[in-house]
């Protein structure tokens, strides 16, 4: 069996490997991704075919439709009371997963007060 090491994928392993994949998912060009976190284009662009399936992309997607402006989301997150936000380029996004369960552990409160 031959080794093969320039073709195993390095960032499987890589420290930083949720911003790759975020990165990735939202649509940095394969070049922006392999200078920011120093690893080939080959490796990008391999990693994303085999190991970013469609869902995890689409988990990855930022989220949309959070009412709340930036600064109110930035205040939350430092307080410590909102999943904190993986910088991706000059953009931020959140994880859904986080958020969804940020989400679940809100007390819910009920919206329509006077129900019952
Ligand atoms: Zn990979």
């Amino acid at each position: 069996m031959k080794r093969t090491p320039g073709l195993r994928c390095t960032i499987g392993n890589h420290p930083a490997r949720p911003q790759i994949d975020l990165a990735i998912a939202t649509g940095l060009s394969k070049r922006a991704v392999a200078e920011r976190f120093g690893v080939s284009r080959d490796v990008v662009w391999r990693h994303g075919q085999a190991h970013l399936t469609a869902e995890m992309r689409a988990a990855l997607k930022p989220v949309k439709g959070i009412g709340h402006c930036r600064d109110h989301l930035r205040r939350k997150w430092k307080a410590g009371e909102f999943p904190k936000p993986i910088a991706v380029s000059d953009r931020i996004a959140f994880r859904e997963d986080e958020i969804d369960d940020w989400l679940a552990s809100r007390p819910r409160r009920n919206a329509t007060a006077g129900t019952r």
